[in-house]
């Protein structure tokens, strides 16, 4: 299978019915690199910039960052990188930094949260990828943003370092786009005032379900109770996916939802045309799109979502289509 996912590479990655869909990777570290081309993948959807505060015995410089983040889009040339903020606090600690002791650590002092307070660590973040990517196009996108107000925040930090670029007689990038992830479900009742700031959102599928159903990603005993393909999650990334593409602003989804293949399916009936996913589902999900005809997905699709909840089995249904395509 891997030999004919190989095959796949070099063909455009479009729907049978003519589709095209932007199938792109997540990667984190240096070795992940290679997989943006060896997949034929179209960019890097999400760059976990925490993991290489994780790896780290110490914090990384900003001379550390830059450097890397040098490399991210060396190796990535012509095609697009997103790059996100710091996502650490929480369960992503650093044992190398002073940490507090959280009750409920996926709800506390992390990501943009831990950004806007401590507004350092993320100026100096920002200001190694707006060097890294002088001359050229930056895509720069927030975690677990939960209120519009924390999107305007953080974008005016990356203005401010824009200024002080320009003064100091820097080569700034060529473009910078700003984007936030859609995994907070408060963020989905302020889509309108978000989606008239940004450039782009990418749903982080992960936390997104965790906090809609209230179910702890990493525990077991408690994620095998909600199916990720059921009327109340499908709806809500279907709204998402609407919202965005009427106020034209570009839609993606990065968590392990699109790293499977009937996820991915039910995502293109959704309306999503563009995904990020792990380098080893690139394959199969894109073997999956090749043979996929979306018009007649969403058409599938459609009543399931508008029939009472619980009284069909969505998934059984996206298993038999898939089955018959
Ligand atoms: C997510 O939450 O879906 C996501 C992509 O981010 P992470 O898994 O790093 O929290
Ligand atoms: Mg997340």
């Amino acid at each position: 299978r891997q030999e004919q996912y190989r095959e796949l590479r070099d063909k455009p990655c479009v729907t049978r019915d003519g589709q095209p869909i932007d199938l792109m990777i997540n990667a984190g570290l240096v070795i992940d690199l290679p997989h943006i081309d060896d997949t034929g993948s179209s960019g890097i959807g999400l760059f976990r910039t925490e993991l290489q505060f994780m790896v780290g015995q110490s914090l990384p410089r900003t001379s550390e960052q830059l450097s890397l983040y040098r490399t991210v889009l060396d190796a990535a040339g012509d095609k697009p990188v997103t790059f996100r903020t710091l996502d650490i606090g929480g369960d992503k600690a650093l044992p190398y930094m002073d940490t507090i002791v959280e009750e409920n650590p996926a709800l506390g002092w992390r990501a943009i949260r831990l950004g806007l307070d401590r507004p350092g660590l993320l100026r100096g973040q920002i200001r190694a990828l707006l060097r890294a990517a002088s001359g050229r196009y930056l895509r720069v996108m927030f975690p677990m943003i939960s209120q519009v107000d924390e999107f305007d925040q953080a974008k005016l930090v990356i203005e401010r370092e824009l200024t002080y670029l320009r003064q100091h007689g820097h080569t700034l990038p060529e473009r910078v786009d700003v984007g936030t992830m859609v995994e907070v479900p408060a963020l989905l009742y302020q889509m309108d005032e978000l989606l008239k700031r940004v450039d782009f959102v990418s749903v982080g599928s992960n936390d997104l379900f965790q906090f809609l159903f209230a179910v702890d990603r990493g525990n077991s005993r408690v994620t095998d109770r909600f199916d990720t393909l059921s009327a109340p999650i499908l709806r809500a990334l279907r709204d998402i996916a609407r919202k965005a593409n009427a106020a034209g602003k570009s839609v993606s989804l990065c968590g392990e939802m699109a790293s499977q293949p009937l996820g991915a399916l039910a995502l293109i009936a959704l309306g999503y045309r563009s995904l990020s996913l792990s380098a080893t589902a690139h394959g199969p999900v894109k073997a999956l799109i090749l043979d996929l005809d979306a018009k007649k997905a969403e058409a599938m699709i459609t009543p399931l979502l508008d029939a009472p909840a619980g009284s069909v089995s969505i998934r059984s249904k996206l298993m038999e289509f898939a089955e018959a395509e």
